[in-house]
């Protein structure tokens, strides 16, 4: 039973000839698999017209082979060959009623083609402005090349219609697309009448979509996406001029989908966005044109969606994030069950499938990107095997998520927890600055278990190994955890740093449970994801005068990767923390570290009151270890299998747990893989 207040949400509208069923609009984005895993890639796109999105975008798709942007994996369509995959995943969309979008790509400016070698083209001749500085730059396109591109984008839309799209995003957001290039005086620095005045760089566009109208326009619908403001200032394409161009274009596009500054600015992370963040920069904009207008901001809260569209600020509610970890968000909002959306955390684990040219993962929903190549559905589990209960020692995220599937399933699930508390390390993390919408991982599984008659729940339980052999579980799921680890070991040191005991450690368990350094604090990060950067973070807001150390180039190396390593850097430099790169720690002394330079082994010293060694976890396996010892007494007890995931078995980031926790619930009675791929995967046929 639906809430009155989200009918709104419900009421179709019209995109150029076509009619979406509801405002639920999944914009394009990436995931990792893209032309390597086409298969795997339609059926998570699927998913959301089962979960009942009224418009599924493709990720961005290369249009043509002279502008790509290897390593990263997104989808081509290059040739005619490229036609069946792509089809697939339009299928897999139009299943429910969804319209189906292929977002068309040409890179320009930020397309490197390492895998064409094509010399890449742009409105000016400048470098290539992507991730990796490429020492590559782009030659300024000549009128025969404008008219080459027109027909580029025509054959491309032609191919995209039998391909059965339903709507064409062309990409002019973020940097990325040919049509920001020309758009902003950044980039285009043109002197004929491409370039210039704003009718002169929007005249690439109209061109382009006045092409394809004539070509496929009768049936699909063209949008265009360009970002609110180029956030470089008066120079890019700023927020004054996007209104203007919109006000003088008016009637271009079928609908404006309106992104924001480059990908890290549309995508930031909950550290440092709050949602629907957009909200300044796009009031009033949909007063400049008839057509109907997407935004994003990582949208969870069905009133917020519901207030975007009342108050005219967006006619369609666009989601990428939120739409990965929860697929189903329409029909949970249609059929009422708001209470059950599996809200996205704002943690850009998505997007380092991406970065890394790995799978996509998502920290909320460990079944996105494996819909295929494990057969897992976000909502949907096989019922249980022949055993009957499981007992899951840890509540952190890897035991939550064990506990929410095998429950799911119809197990007896007994959840045992040594602290008063249930959520493992997320339970402390989101207390550290930015990260509370972290503590969702735990909030939606513990409500979620705490509506199931066949869960129990043991705070203040840490159990023995005697005590697990005593109960007599059929199965035990040992998600224990780990420990940050004192003795700085990590990469620089493979065994225990030199260290004088007369100065104090700590480790970020300290901090996350109230012991804090104070006075002079040195904080040694080798861990490179977010904790060193946030415990700076927490120190400098405490007056600690803190200085960070990192043997990488870069603080909070690997947060590169969830587009978020400058907001950090911008953070730690704006509370005053002295960062030092690319050096080491050689010994901790009684007032002082001795630092060392990772390229030359020069030493320094910074004098100090306190190091926070932020540098490796160590798995809690103890318990783990002790049931594998006494093996021989399970079968009296009835144990038919003990277990290890999550970070007990080894340390990782919280989708890894997540991931580990879900997958020992499906794997739950069902034969071993033994030698067997545990996934499906895509291969490529040969060619004669
Ligand atoms: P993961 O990320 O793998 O889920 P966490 O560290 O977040 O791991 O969670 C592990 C949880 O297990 C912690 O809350 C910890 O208190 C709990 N725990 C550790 N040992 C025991 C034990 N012997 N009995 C019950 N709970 C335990
Ligand atoms: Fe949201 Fe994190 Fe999942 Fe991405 S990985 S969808 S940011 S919860």
């Amino acid at each position: 039973m639906r809430n009155p207040r989200y009918d709104i949400l419900f009421q179709p509208l019209a995109i150029g000839p076509l009619t979406a069923k509801n405002r639920f609009y999944q914009v394009p984005h990436c995931n990792g698999g893209g032309y390597r895993d086409p298969s795997a890639a339609a059926a998570m796109r699927g998913m959301k017209a089962e979960g009942g999105w009224g418009v599924i975008f493709t990720e961005q798709t290369e249009m043509h082979h002279t502008s790509e942007i290897t390593p990263f994996i997104e989808l081509r369509l290059w040739e005619d060959k490229d036609i069946p995959s792509i089809a697939k995943m339009a299928d897999a969309m139009k299943t429910h009623g969804a319209l189906a979008g292929i977002q068309l790509a040409y890179s320009g400016i930020n397309g490197p083609n390492m895998y064409t070698k094509e010399v890449p083209l742009a409105p000016s001749a400048l470098p290539i402005r992507t991730f990796t500085n490429d020492p590559v730059q782009a030659r300024a396109m000549d009128k025969a090349d404008i008219k080459n591109l027109r027909r580029w984008f025509v054959n491309a839309a032609k191919r995209s219609k039998r391909a059965g799209f339903d709507l064409i995003c062309l990409y002019g957001a973020h940097g990325f697309g040919i049509f920001q290039h020309f758009l902003s005086r950044a980039t285009n620095q043109r002197t004929d009448e491409y370039g210039g005045s704003l009718e002169n760089r929007s005249r690439f566009a109209r061109e382009v979509v006045a092409d394809m109208r004539d070509a496929v326009g009768d049936t699909m619908a063209l949008t265009m996406r360009v970002s609110l403001d180029e956030t470089i200032g008066e120079l890019g394409f700023s927020n004054a001029e996007v209104r203007d161009f919109i006000s003088m274009n008016a009637e271009l596009p079928d609908l404006w989908d309106l992104a924001m500054g480059t990908w890290e600015d549309c995508s930031g992370p909950s550290r440092f966005k709050e949602e629907a963040a957009q909200e300044a920069w796009v009031t009033g904009i949909r007063e400049l044109s008839p057509r109907p207008v997407v935004g994003v901001g990582r949208f969870t809260s069905p009133d917020v969606m519901a207030r975007m569209i009342t108050s005219g600020r967006l006619d369609f509610i666009g989601c990428a994030r939120p739409s990965i970890a929860d697929p189903f968000i329409p029909r949970k909002i249609d059929e009422g069950r708001v209470e059950d959306i599996r809200e996205c955390i704002g943690c850009n684990i998505c997007i380092t499938g991406d970065m890394t040219q790995g799978m996509g993962r998502c920290t909320q929903n460990p079944t996105w990107m494996e819909e295929w190549r494990r057969g897992w559905h976000p909502e949907k589990i096989a019922t249980k095997g022949q055993s009957d209960n499981v007992l899951i020692v840890g509540s952190g995220p890897a035991g939550l998520e064990a506990a929410r599937a095998a429950a799911l399933r119809g197990y007896d699930v007994a959840v045992a927890e040594a602290r008063e508390e249930f959520g493992g390390r997320v339970a402390r993390e989101r207390l550290l600055p930015g990260l509370s919408a972290w503590g969702r991982v735990a909030d939606y599984r513990l409500f979620q278990l705490k509506q199931r008659p066949n869960v129990q729940l043991y705070p203040g339980s840490r159990l023995t190994a005697d005590e697990v052999l005593e109960f007599g579980f059929q199965h035990v799921c040992v998600a224990t955890g780990s420990a940050w680890r004192a003795d700085g070991v990590a990469r620089q040191h493979v065994v225990a740093l030199p260290m004088d005991p007369a100065l104090p450690i700590f480790t970020p368990d300290d901090l996350m449970t109230g012991r804090l350094p104070k006075g002079r604090v040195v904080i040694f990060d080798d861990d490179h994801y977010y904790m060193g950067g946030v415990l700076a973070e927490l120190c400098a807001q405490q007056g600690c005068t803190v200085t960070l150390v990192t043997p990488s180039a870069f603080v909070s190396d690997w947060t590169a990767n969830t587009l978020e390593q400058r907001a950090i850097h911008r953070r730690l430099a704006s509370l005053g923390v002295t960062i030092r790169l690319n050096t080491g720690i050689a010994a901790i002394r009684a007032e002082e570290v001795e630092t060392n330079c990772t390229y030359t082994d020069q030493r320094g010293r910074i004098g100090c009151d306190a190091v926070v060694l932020v540098t490796s976890r160590m798995s809690d396996d103890g318990l783990y270890l002790a049931l594998k010892s006494r093996e021989g007494e399970w079968a009296d007890a009835g144990i038919r299998s003990v277990k290890v995931i999550g970070d007990a078995a080894a340390p990782a980031p919280i989708a890894w747990a997540t991931f580990a926790g879900h997958r020992y619930a499906r794997e739950l009675d069902e034969p071993d893989w033994g030698d067997a791929l545990p996934f499906r995967r895509e291969v490529t046929l040969l060619e004669d």
